[in-house]
């Protein structure tokens, strides 16, 4: 199963509702949402889940009342000033356990809490895997690791795994590309986008992951679309897409519907197209390995 993940610097790039629209046009694959901070994905794919699992991504320390002798040992250790008259702040516990380790009466222990919840799906476009971080929860990078794992858990004889990676450049962004086969790195023909990509183009570099860009609505700005290509051609990053901007593809997101539902030939040519030089460098990398 090869494993092809979409990023972008920043949100809003598009890459969404590309990944939305291959899911129409590539056969015999799954799909994965690994942006767990605010996903859309299953907005456009309207799967029923199958499998629903809490998921735990932090800790915090619980004092048992009955043992503790209010020695305020633990109040002085937290530099999170986290313990106030032997009660734990859930909101400022950061789980680091000193308070742990300094109680005489062994009364705190650390508990797991549960921080989001991971979501096997069917659609009418294969499996689908997703999961939702808690408003304000730590631990995004351990739960796109799960996402990732239910991938692994429900793949059947699938050829393609369509992974909508995090924006940005942290530790989710990584767990989202770690043992992909390629990156394709979505931009838009912005000052701000082109900065974007070239620090996400850094990551990939850093990780030894074949990249390839795509400029969405290029034509919005030719001239920083050129200074992208310029970049691309310069670092070695081949640019395999460029999607014109269109109202019909805006009207078409209003009704929850990709670009290729709306029936916009000219962006569903594109897009069918990127999908083809992906197929032709996927085999290139092959044939060189
Ligand atoms: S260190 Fe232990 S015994 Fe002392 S106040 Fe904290 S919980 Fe209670
Ligand atoms: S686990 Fe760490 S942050 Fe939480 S109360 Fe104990 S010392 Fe403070």
């Amino acid at each position: 199963m090869k494993q092809v993940v979409f990023i972008s610097g920043k949100g809003g790039t598009g890459k969404s509702t590309l990944v939305s629209s291959l899911s129409i046009l590539v056969e015999n694959k799954m799909i994965a949402d690994c942006d767990v901070d605010a996903p859309n994905l299953h907005i456009l794919l309207k799967g029923d889940v199958q499998k629903k699992d809490d998921f735990f991504g932090a800790k915090e320390a619980v004092i048992d009342p009955e043992l503790c002798v209010k020695c305020g040992l633990c109040e002085e250790t937290c530099r999170f000033d986290a313990i106030e008259e032997c009660k734990v702040s859930v909101m400022k516990c950061e789980g680091c356990g000193a308070c742990v380790l300094v109680c005489p009466q062994n009364a705190i222990k650390l508990e797991e809490v549960k921080t989001g919840e991971t979501y096997v799906s069917k659609t009418n476009r294969g499996t689908f895997s997703n999961a939702l971080l808690d408003i304000g929860a730590e631990g995004s990078g351990k739960l796109v690791t799960e996402v990732r794992k239910n991938v692994n858990n429900y793949k059947k004889k699938e050829e393609w795994v369509l992974i909508d990676g995090s924006p940005g450049i942290g530790c989710s962004v990584i767990a989202s590309m770690t043992g992909a086969d390629a990156v394709i790195a979505v931009s838009e023909p912005t000052k701000s986008g082109k900065s974007d990509l070239e620090r996400v183009l850094g990551v990939a570099r850093y990780f030894e992951i074949p990249a390839f860009v795509c400029i969405n609505k290029y034509n919005l700005n030719l001239q920083v679309t050129k200074e992208i290509e310029a970049f691309c051609e310069q670092e070695g990053f081949p640019v395999i897409g460029k999607i014109p901007f269109d109202e019909t593809v805006v009207r078409a997101l209003r009704e929850f519907k990709t670009p290729v539902e709306a029936g916009n030939s000219v962006v569903t040519q594109e897009i069918k197209n990127i999908w083809s030089r992906i197929n032709d460098e996927m085999k290139k990398l092959e044939s060189v390995s």
